[in-house]
């Protein structure tokens, strides 16, 4: 792919990625069945509607749940599922987003579990409400929050719970679910990053959570800019009205129904507050594409190649004033990632900066520069990276 040149022709110039899928670097690699789907999304033209009906049942059939869109990105997903949990199918209350004229907008969110991108939440109107505390950071206490705070912060106002998924996260996603539903209320999981393993494209869901943003352009390898919200009929529904284009007239407008009811509706809505997050056909098809190769085999098949990329860097820097570490994913889907601790006296912050200004530039990891450490993600790793990446590290780290 280094040599196509599109890049430089605008003057740009094309980096190594050890990273991942970061954004910022242009999310993960797509596979050439990936590439070839796009084209031909391109070369004709469908009903939008229709293409993300038969994409939702598709992807539903792979979460198991009832309904699902293809979105511009999980931080969209949680912006559309949030926007579907305030307004539901209630057309006037659409129009009102980010306004939440009855105040009925509150989110409930553990403190631990805020991040950045909860501003995707309260972008559709939801203003977030935190419990517990963050007393295991604050070398404060040893409690994580617990269900009973969850139950305790619901009230008339609260309009759902959100949840951000991690092997970490606590208390686990069930027990929420079990009291918010007690009282009446949906939980949003923000599990963007959290394929592989594969499984928890349903496993999530059997929870009985409401609602699920996936990301398409982390470890699905589907466009950059795609994700997945999936659960309930109705929310997805009001999701996707408040995304597509709505200019059609009601009496000639037929979405599928299975995906959404128009018998239920008293008319259609004016462009809702996702209307700037449009999928294209391509990115639709790009993203089922990619979903169908999303498979565990074909998982630890790229998992046991990224490891001999690693083994490779390893043996080539073994002579350096460094401590290499392989860490295998914790399970056999998930991607191996290696450390290179800096043993001399390079500022690992430098050596970053450095890898980065060189030719070809290389980004890696930098996570844990505060621990003299470089973190190597293999994803993006062919033969050829490996081995300028390998020149790269030695001409840095020898350079003290
Ligand atoms: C990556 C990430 C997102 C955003 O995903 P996009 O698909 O890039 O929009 C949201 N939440 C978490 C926890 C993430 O890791």
């Amino acid at each position: 792919m280094r040599s196509v040149g599109v890049y430089e022709d605008f003057g740009v110039r094309p980096i190594i990625n050890a990273s991942g899928s970061v954004t910022r670097l242009g999310g993960a690699p797509m596979s050439a069945e990936t590439l070839e789907a796009m084209t031909a999304a391109a070369l004709q033209c469908v009903s939008l509607e229709d293409l993300q009906a038969a994409a939702s049942r598709n992807i539903s059939a792979r979460t198991k749940t009832e309904a699902a869109l293809v979105t511009t990105g999980a931080a969209a997903a949680l912006t559309l599922g949030s926007a579907a949990i305030l307004a539901r199918l209630d057309l006037g209350r659409m129009e009102q987003l980010p306004r939440v004229l009855d105040g009925r907008c509150e989110i409930v969110v553990s403190r631990e579990q805020r991040n950045g991108y909860d501003h995707a939440v309260r972008a559709a109107g939801g203003t977030l409400v935190e419990i517990g505390f963050n007393e295991i950071v604050a070398n404060a206490g040893v409690r994580r929050p617990e269900p009973w705070e969850y139950a305790a912060a619901i009230h008339e106002k609260t309009a759902a719970v959100l949840y951000v998924f991690s092997p970490h996260s606590a208390p686990p996603l069930a027990e929420v679910v079990r009291v918010a539903h007690e009282r009446g209320v949906p939980v949003l999981v923000d599990a963007a990053g959290e394929l592989p393993p594969c499984h928890q494209l349903h496993s999530i869901a059997a929870t009985g959570a409401d609602l699920i943003a996936f990301s398409g352009g982390k470890a699905i390898r589907g466009p950059q800019s795609t994700g997945i919200l999936c659960g309930r009929r109705e929310l997805i529904a009001s999701a996707a009205l408040q995304m597509l284009d709505m200019d059609d007239h009601f009496s000639l407008w037929e979405p599928p129904t299975d995906w959404i009811d128009k018998r239920i509706l008293p008319g259609i809505p004016r462009h809702g507050i996702g209307r700037g997050f449009k999928a294209s056909k391509e990115q639709i098809i790009g993203l089922l594409a990619a979903l169908a190769q999303f498979t565990p085999e074909r998982c630890r098949e790229h998992a046991e190649k990224c490891l001999g990329h690693l083994q490779q860097i390893e043996r080539a820097l073994r002579d350096l004033p460094v401590t290499c570490t392989i860490l295998a994913g914790t399970t056999a889907e998930i991607l191996p990632k290696m450390h290179v601790r800096l043993e001399n006296s390079t500022d690992a912050l430098d050596a970053c900066r450095r890898l980065r200004h060189g030719e070809p530039g290389v980004y890696v990891g930098h996570a844990l520069l505060a621990e003299q450490t470089l973190v190597i993600n293999p994803m993006h790793l062919n033969e050829q990276d490996t081995q300028l990446l390998i020149g790269r590290l030695r001409a840095e780290i020898m350079r003290t």
